[in-house]
């Protein structure tokens, strides 16, 4: 290894990798071990890229055809190195890779610690924070690399601080060689024990060999871990806790997995699947480029983690693998789009996966419910696509009522039914209490009945696309005309007779005259019970929330023009249509309408108009 001491050059870490190198140097911690678990993953992927590399370059495994990590360390040295005869890193791989911040998962963990206390860490292991991580245990780190496919190799080298060299170094095999200086209060990492315990613990199942070597004394290196791909495994022979370490590496969640599942499939298409439903949400789980976990191999070798096409994306929490003898070794990850093994597969999954769903949502329902409070929003998203599978969805969503908080299935819903209601009812916003709060409901929950709460975004979309649910139709309820005169209970059912219809339609007909431009119609109102007046949406055009939603994402939607429904059992409805004679029509009219959007959760355009409306009315009775 002689140093040649070209092209040297001191570099300055991202504003952000100082930042991160900071908190990992300085902060008090309780689970620093897993620097190592992060090297040897970051290893095992350069491995991976290489064995892949290879499959369409011939020659480029060369000599070293078994690809493996050896860790070594050091008492009397104080080092630890973590070698790996994978792809390796050219010189402007190095300054990319190790000179910023290129993995979400850190910018998360960065985000994360903004809000805590500077010296709390101690939740570190739930981030996969990648390399960085050597400094919570390294004063210094060298890494030497030669990229598989260069002659050329360097030394990248950092304390951590501001800033790091690169410089050309030779090194006669391709890969990479990772050494830590290990600082005095973190010496317990200097035992071979400690790290064989810490390898077995968090790196099992990689699937290539890693050796560890004790440069102190004579014996030989040994290998640690068990290595052979677990999903090829018989599920007879495999432990929970194999499970669990095998899920954890893969998709850098670090909860238990609330199910795994683990099967064959043999038949036109041959794969084997091992797939994992988490116990808690993983946190970049609505991120817009958050991609599916799933890795894809074939025979064994990894092909890729970036195949949109294997799992639908309204299944993107769930990690694992598949690996199928039916797919070429040879395929490009650009002929994985389009073909028509992965799509077969890709139903094979999707089907196993809703089944399991199904079948612990009927007999675990406790569990089933925090499930579905992590993931239900996103499984939804299948019903917005077209697919197969919205028979499968449809029974396994969850919604809280205007009855109960508790959660109800849509089967549990069409039980609850009155004889002759029609329609599955539901109030669609994100915003729960303004659903509860809202006069829409006050017929429903009066005569009992039942309305499903829509709280996700989501809702409004796949709703739009599934129009019913075993024959029975979904109803907004805040769009268009209700008829709940056969539902009421007989004593609501109130004749008008002791009312005076002329005046009630006089008022009608003056509110249709004097806001013409500003609603589509009047009339009476079959589900106001305690609030006078009430906004909805007219049938044909969108529902209310809806187009609340579809503003915020473009601003030019046009208003549609809503109907007004009065109250004409509200004691302040009778009152006006019986004063209409005295009163400024234009302002009644207008003030009811402010009412109304001011009930919708709506701000009014001009509030100086109504407040000064309404202090006339106080003023002149
Ligand atoms: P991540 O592994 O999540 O991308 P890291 O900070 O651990 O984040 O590593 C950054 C990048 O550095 C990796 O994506 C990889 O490209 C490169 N890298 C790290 N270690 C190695 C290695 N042993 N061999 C080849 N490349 C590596």
């Amino acid at each position: 290894m002689a140093d040649t001491k070209n092209n040297k050059e001191s570099l300055v870490f991202q504003a952000e990798v100082s930042k991160l190198l900071d908190l990992m140097a300085n902060s008090l911690y309780s689970e620093r071990e897993i620097f190592l678990r992060e090297l040897i993953s970051n290893s095992a992927d350069a491995c991976e890229k290489l064995r892949y590399e290879a499959l369409s370059k011939k020659g480029l495994l060369g000599k070293e055809k078994e690809l493996k990590i050896n860790i070594r360390v050091s008492k009397k040295k104080k080092i630890i190195e973590v070698e790996d005869n994978g792809i390796g890193m050219s010189r402007q791989d190095l300054i990319d890779n190790l000179g910023t911040i290129a993995r979400s998962g850190t910018n998360k963990f960065i985000e994360a610690m903004k809000t805590k206390k500077g010296d709390d860490l101690s939740s570190i292991g739930q981030f996969g924070v990648g390399f960085y991580s050597s400094y919570m245990v390294a004063d210094s780190v060298k890494v030497l690399s030669k990229s598989a496919e260069l002659e050329e190799s360097f030394l990248w080298s950092s304390k951590g601080k501001d800033n790091y060299i690169v410089e050309s170094f030779s090194k006669e095999n391709r890969g990479t060689i990772v050494t830590l200086n290990i600082k005095k209060d973190s010496d317990e990492f200097l035992d071979s024990f400690r790290l064989r315990s810490i390898i077995t613990k968090y790196s099992n199942y990689i699937p290539f060999p890693i050796y560890l070597k004790d440069l102190d004394n004579k014996e030989k290196e040994e290998k640690i871990n068990e290595g052979n791909p677990l999903w090829l495994k018989d599920k007879k022979n495999i432990k929970p806790e194999d499970y669990k370490q095998f899920y954890n590496n893969i998709s850098f969640n670090f909860d238990e997995p609330l199910k795994t599942i683990h099967y064959n499939a043999e038949g036109v298409i041959n794969y084997r699947a091992l797939l994992y439903i988490p116990t808690n949400q993983p946190m970049d789980l609505f991120q817009q480029d958050r991609k599916n976990k799933i890795k894809l191999y074939v025979q064994k070798v990894f092909i890729t983690d970036d195949c949109d096409e294997i799992i639908p994306n309204w299944l993107r929490f769930i990690p694992g693998v598949i690996d199928s003898q039916d797919i070429s070794l040879n395929i490009s990850r650009e002929m994985l789009q389009n073909n028509p093994v992965i799509t077969k597969i890709k139903k094979g999954i999707t089907t196993k996966i809703l089944n399991e769903i199904t079948t612990f949502s009927s007999k675990e329902v406790d569990t089933y419910h925090k499930f579905w409070s992590n993931f239900g929003a996103v499984i939804k998203e299948g019903l917005y696509e077209f697919n197969d599978h919205h028979d499968k969805i449809l029974p396994l969503l969850r919604f809280q009522t205007s009855e109960s908080e508790d959660l109800i299935s849509l089967d549990d819903y069409l039980k609850k039914m009155k004889s002759d209601q029609k329609e599955i009812y539901y109030f669609a916003n994100t915003d729960k209490d303004h659903i509860k709060n809202s006069p829409q409901l006050e017929g429903f929950i009066a005569n009992k009945i039942p309305v499903l709460f829509m709280t996700d975004a989501v809702d409004e979309f796949w709703l739009q696309n599934i129009q019913k649910f075993k024959e029975k139709e979904f109803k907004s309820i805040t769009k268009g005309k209700v008829d709940l005169s056969k539902l009421k209970k007989d004593s609501d059912k109130k004749d008008n007779i002791n009312k005076n219809v002329t005046k009630i339609n006089d008022l009608i007909n003056v509110l249709k005259k004097e806001l013409e431009a500003k609603i589509s119609n009047v009339i009476i109102s079959d589900r106001l019970t305690k609030s006078p007046i009430l906004l909805v949406a007219d049938e044909t055009s969108m529902d209310i929330n809806m187009e609340k939603l579809m503003k915020m994402h473009n601003k030019k939607t046009q208003d549609s023009k809503k109907i007004l429904e009065i109250n004409v059992d509200h004691p302040m409805i009778i009152k006006l249509s019986e004063t209409l004679t005295k009163v400024d029509h234009k302002k009644l009219s207008n003030l009811l309408l402010d009412q109304a959007n001011i009930l919708d959760g709506n701000v009014l355009s001009n509030p100086t108009n109504y407040i000064e409306s309404l202090t006339d009315l106080f003023i002149k009775p």
